[in-house]
């Protein structure tokens, strides 16, 4: 019998959140707290210590011995040091203390975070402060402070900080539109974000003897298994007891952080899994997602069992993407991606609509290479999952009120001529819970967009802040425009007409995996920029920085620092991969078949001497030696190549993605042969179907 868990009852038990603010904080103190959320002030010192001590009561009555400033460096991951609360009396013993300027601010020794030349290392401090809007949690025995990062001169060094000025600047502009449309109440709009983060599980056991697991998170080698994931009888198959028990472990620790984790599900590719959370604000689901991520590798582990986040850790089945859901909503819950019921609504829509599109349209690049990671490489544009060509998917439905709209056609109603916004009534747009077109990249889903480029270890903080950022410029733009209209009708209808003319070619519903969609992008100018290399130099393109700068994302300096860091890790990654494969060809894979060879090659002339054929030995060795012969003086020729990488962090890029690369894939070749040559009994690692299929 399993244990019957309150899921009500530990739903946020193990977090100061409001709730338990309002419980444990004396009114005063509440208020000054919910003032300084709602205006973005800062704390005073007197609140900030009344705060960190109730938080360090109730902390310590939930087993918490420590206390840590977490946050979210350059790196995509989450940082943390601990301290205890343990305060020394001078008597020899200690009592335990939390201040409200601990809780506030940190000091963590920062000189080995990447700073992209942020921060000299003369001065490697960096700073850490609580982000008032995030609550505070318990876990492992700690009190966890979710906190932005900066530098001494107050640079972001995080990828929290500009996403929290992307939504600002986001809703700033979102509510001038709205109140051009009558809304006077709505003081906020909210990004809301819902990331269904995909994941593998496999046998600890197995995961232990693969080198190129443990050291770069994917198979490196390995033939593909006999069977892989063409009988489709993975996806949302009964999902196996030993992994049923860890998502049942995994959501409740999940619900204890007040993490909303809804829906589990066995994935396309054999040890694959998904798990999708409620959206919430995209504050609190890009640390929801880190929280994710992060508990799922831990509690895997205590199931004995390695959850692999890599985007490809098995080359012949599909990898893993995460898909970041992205819609705006009113402080009062109205989600503005809705087509309404009234002409008035419908119009508001369009409006929304149409800036989305113009945005995606004019920055593909800024959004594609926010997804450019080496990991990544290996799905975009793979048919597994969306091509690197950036497109909008909106469904028969919208498409044909967007055609009427351009063309001034007949949509549905045959005895209308075309639609005219703020006029008419919006067919019905039915919200899309299928799944309709899993190859486009940003989908229209009823009532969201689904951006389906992210890959499954990635931050979902890139994008978003591009999305946001990108969505804030259009509407500015929108605004500028109709506020100052004498007819806001014709203005209007003038606006979402001109708009969808001239950004329409980014709307694609046909299938983004075919072939003749890579030419057709061509003719409609849309960009392709297939791998990391090629997308990473769009980044910091005259555009992109004069967008985010004028918006206060980033400063140029900010922005250059996050290029220089994606240019680093890209090659980080690979070196590391490269470095690995020669390790493995070196002590385990050239090994396993020279010893296979030599035992056969004394069975040949044992069984020679008394006069038995042996041809199969004598066709195996011929092969395998000369397999291992070629495998041999690839991995010298990748050896040197790893000698003679050229400076400049651009150049190194593309010498990584084309000539390193390359240069392991022929090394891959050669040695998932020896592996189908050789006996299992010799193999020094697991294979793809040990693994797969244990
Ligand atoms: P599917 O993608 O499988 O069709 P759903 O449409 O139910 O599934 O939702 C997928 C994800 O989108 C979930 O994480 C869900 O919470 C999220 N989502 C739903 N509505 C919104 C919204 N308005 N804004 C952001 N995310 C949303
Ligand atoms: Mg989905």
């Amino acid at each position: 019998m399993s244990q019957i868990i309150n899921v009500p009852e530990i739903f946020g038990s193990d977090v100061f959140n409001e709730a338990t603010m309002q419980q444990r904080l004396a009114p005063e103190v509440y208020n000054a707290w919910k003032n300084c959320i709602l205006t973005g002030s800062a704390l005073p010192l007197e609140i900030a210590n009344s705060i960190a001590e109730a938080m360090k009561l109730w902390a310590i009555e939930k087993g918490a011995t420590h206390y840590t400033h977490w946050f979210q460096p350059m790196t995509g991951i989450t940082a943390e040091k601990h301290d205890s609360f343990i305060a020394p009396t001078g008597d020899g013993r200690v009592i335990m203390e939390f201040s409200g300027s601990a809780l506030v601010r940190g000091e963590p020794d920062a000189s080995s975070f990447p700073s992209g030349g942020l921060r000299a290392t003369f001065e490697a401090r960096g700073y850490t402060a609580w982000d008032p809007t995030a609550f505070a949690f318990v876990k492992d025995d700690s009190l966890y402070i979710p906190t932005c990062f900066f530098s001494y001169t107050g640079a972001a060094l995080d990828k929290k900080t500009p996403l929290l000025r992307s939504m600002d600047v986001l809703s700033r502009e979102a509510v001038r539109i709205l109140r051009l449309f009558g809304d006077d109440r709505t003081q906020r709009v909210q990004v809301s974000v819902g990331a269904e983060q995909e994941y593998f599980l496999i046998p600890k056991s197995l995961y232990a003897q693969r080198l190129d697991l443990r050291l770069t998170g994917r198979t490196l080698f390995g033939a593909p298994a006999p069977k892989g994931q063409e009988l489709d009888d993975h996806y949302f198959g009964t999902i196996r007891t030993r992994v049923s028990s860890f998502m049942k472990d995994l959501d409740e620790q999940l619900w204890r952080l007040g993490i909303l984790s809804k829906t589990k599900h066995n994935e396309a590719a054999p040890c694959q899994h998904e798990l999708a959370p409620i959206y919430s604000e995209a504050g609190n689901a890009c640390d929801s997602n880190q929280l994710i991520m992060e508990i799922m590798k831990k509690c895997a582990a205590k199931h004995n069992l390695v959850c692999l986040l890599h985007e490809k850790p098995f080359a012949s089945v599909a990898g893993s993407g995460k898909h970041n859901n992205w819609s705006l909503c009113t402080d009062s819950g109205r989600n503005l991606f809705k087509p309404g019921k009234t002409p008035r609504q419908n119009a508001q829509f369009l409006v929304f609509l149409a800036a989305f599109i113009k945005g995606v349209d004019e920055y593909q690049d800024f959004l594609r290479s926010t997804v450019a990671y080496a990991g990544n490489d290996h799905r975009l544009g793979m048919t597994e999952a969306p091509p690197a060509i950036i497109s909008i998917f909106l469904g028969d439905e919208l498409t044909a009120v967007v055609n009427s709209i351009i063309n001034g056609t007949n949509y549905t109603d045959p005895e209308k001529n075309y639609m005219r916004i703020g006029v008419d009534v919006l067919p019905a747009i039915p919200q899309d819970t299928t799944d309709r077109n899993r190859t486009s990249p940003l989908a229209f889903t009823g009532n969201k967009f689904e951006f389906r480029m992210l890959g499954s270890s990635q931050s979902v903080a890139g994008p978003n802040i591009a999305l946001n950022t990108i969505m804030a410029e259009e509407l500015g733009k929108f605004a500028d425009i109709l506020e100052q209209a004498t007819d806001f009708d014709s203005a209007l209808q003038k606006l979402v007409c001109d708009t969808l003319t001239a950004h329409q070619r980014i709307i694609f519903n046909g299938n983004g995996y075919a072939e003749e969609w890579k030419q057709e992008a061509v003719s409609r100018g849309l960009s392709n920029l297939p791998s990391a290399s090629d997308a990473l130099p769009t980044y910091i393109s005259d555009k992109n920085v004069a967008l985010v700068t004028k918006h206060g994302i980033y400063s140029e300096a900010e922005f250059r620092a996050r290029y220089e860091i994606h240019l680093q890790s890209y090659c980080k990654v690979i070196r590391i991969e490269a470095h690995t494969c020669i390790d493995m060809v070196m002590h385990q894979i050239l090994p396993a078949a020279l010893h296979y060879s030599r035992d056969l090659t004394k069975s040949i002339i044992d069984k020679s001497s008394i006069g038995v054929p042996c041809r199969t030995e004598q066709q195996l060795v011929e092969k395998l030696s000369a397999t291992c012969d070629s495998l041999y003086e690839k991995c010298q020729a990748l050896s040197e190549k790893l000698q003679n990488i050229p400076e400049g962090n651009e150049q190194a890029v593309t010498y990584f993605g084309e000539v390193i690369t390359a240069a392991m894939n022929a090394l891959r070749q050669d040695a998932d042969t020896l592996e189908q040559l050789t006996d299992k009994s010799y193999w020094p690692y697991p294979t793809y179907s040990d693994i797969l299929f244990y």
